[in-house]
């Protein structure tokens, strides 16, 4: 993978970013992401954050050889901090990460989302968390898509300002996600399923502590869900 020839999960992500947005990606490593979006034409500035020194020199060195530092200004800092109010971004991109972190990252930051359209996350593991971050912080879901690559399944959350509600499955399964029920989503779900039966056998057989009663009430809770949307 580089700036001009992105993976299929980041190409995904590039094509929810709107044309001539003022784009922050947040996490953004190599900073291909930023990168490919300038290249392409579709937006002339963006910001590029990291808060390790390995990926940010990486970043810096993506920029600088690409001839994108006038586009490009990569921070180093953690999460939304390196966004400036003078910015004016209008999207952020926040990828390759687990959903926890992400909604960690959007927490933390934000009192610097007010002017901000939206949001374009795309959580490896766990996008539950992102989707009651939304809920409470009161963004909506206006798309979502769920795609494979090299034997990974990767879901991408769009968010635009607005309250919405969600089920106990939706917020699970993702709504839109849940009603296009693609074969990829299938293929996600049954295999959580397994992996949740097979920890569910392997609990019936030890002792029963108050944990594990209740880690199994909560694995068939699961597991009644996910079937019946399945
Ligand atoms: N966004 C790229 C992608 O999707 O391919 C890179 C994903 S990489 C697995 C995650 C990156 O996020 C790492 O480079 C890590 O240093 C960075 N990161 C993690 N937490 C961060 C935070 N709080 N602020 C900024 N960067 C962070």
């Amino acid at each position: 993978m580089n700036a001009k020839n992105l993976s299929e999960r980041l190409k995904k992500v590039a094509s929810f970013v709107e044309e001539n947005t003022v784009l922050a990606d947040i996490g953004s490593d190599h900073a291909y992401l930023p990168c490919y979006l300038v290249l392409s034409g579709k937006i002339q500035r963006a910001i590029a954050g990291e808060v390790v020194q390995g990926p940010f020199d990486s970043a810096k060195r993506q920029v600088s050889q690409e001839g994108l530092a006038n586009h490009i200004d990569v921070r180093f800092g953690d999460g939304i901090a390196v966004i400036r109010e003078e910015d004016n971004v209008q999207t952020i991109t926040i990828a390759g990460m687990g959903g926890p972190l992400i909604a960690s990252i959007l927490e933390a930051g934000k009192d610097k989302l007010a002017k901000v359209d939206c949001l374009i996350v795309q959580p490896n593991i766990h996008a539950k968390a992102i989707r009651e971050w939304a809920i409470q912080e009161k963004w909506m879901i206006v798309e979502e898509t769920i795609l494979e690559e090299h034997d990974k399944i990767y879901e991408i959350l769009v968010l635009k300002q607005g309250s919405m509600n969600l089920s106990e499955k939706e917020l699970l399964l993702g709504p839109i996600l849940m009603e296009e029920k693609s074969d990829i989503f299938i293929q996600k779900w049954s295999n959580e399923l397994a992996e949740w039966e097979r920890i569910l056998e392997q609990l019936e057989k030890t002792v029963s502590t108050n944990e594990i009663l209740l880690k199994k009430e909560e694995l068939v809770h699961k597991i009644s869900l996910v079937k019946e949307s399945l």
